[in-house]
């Protein structure tokens, strides 16, 4: 099962590909989670890109993604959430026969987008993601709401330039998926059960 979760910022691609990989016990690969742990060593080269909200080179990402998806736990599958996001990127992993299964495309109104990606938090002890504006009735009583942190590219500034990186240089990739029949379009507008629940749904039919 060789699954690709794709769709706008805060389109909800980490959330749903959490429960993607627990249901068909395949590794949950976040490329914006490899990018990040790749500007904590010094000097990195990603972490100008990623703090202006701009993508990484295409040749940095391929270099990455190949590495992780030639380790051992990917011979099972994988559920890939952030790559690729340009049409090279796509061509990459064909060149490389990575034949994949499914294109999730998580499809969210924009003020959605902004509301979410603006709330978003991650509480730095358990890495769990909340949502002040979202899902603020959920923040078990236990987290300390004054502790959770906001990723430097969920300042407004950097949202904005995020979404516009995403019309220009990621959405055609919806025209070369549908194209190659691989596209499976989700209403992410509900709440996170509801976009799993229509996920799977997708999934059992259509393997
Ligand atoms: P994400 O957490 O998926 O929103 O990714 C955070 C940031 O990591 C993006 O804004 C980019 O700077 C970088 N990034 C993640 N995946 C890619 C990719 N496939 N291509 C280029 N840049 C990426």
């Amino acid at each position: 099962m060789k699954i690709l979760a794709f769709g706008p910022p805060g389109a909800g691609k980490g959330s749903v590909s959490e429960y993607i990989a627990k249901k068909y016990a395949i590794p949950h690969i976040s490329t914006g989670d490899i990018v990040r742990e790749e500007t904590k060593k010094e000097g990195s080269k990603v972490t100008p890109y990623m703090s202006k909200g701009q993508l990484v080179p295409d040749t940095i990402m391929m270099e990455l993604v190949g590495e992780r998806l030639s380790r051992d736990d990917c011979e099972k599958g994988f559920i890939l959430d952030g790559f690729p996001r340009t049409i090279p990127q796509a061509e990459y992993l064909k060149e490389h026969n990575i034949h994949v299964d499914h294109v999730i495309n998580l499809q969210v109104g924009e003020e959605n987008v902004v509301d979410r990606l603006s709330g978003r938090r991650m509480d730095p002890k358990t890495r769990k993601i909340y949502n002040l504006n979202t899902m603020a009735d959920e923040i078990p009583p236990e987290v300390d709401k004054n502790s959770l942190v906001q990723r430097e590219d969920d300042k407004p500034e950097v949202i904005r330039k995020r979404l516009t990186v995403y019309k220009e240089q990621t959405e055609p990739l919806v025209d070369y998926y549908e194209k190659e029949g691989l596209l499976r379009n989700i209403d992410a507008n509900q709440p996170l059960d509801g976009v799993v629940q229509s996920i799977f749904s997708v999934l059992e039919n259509k393997t």
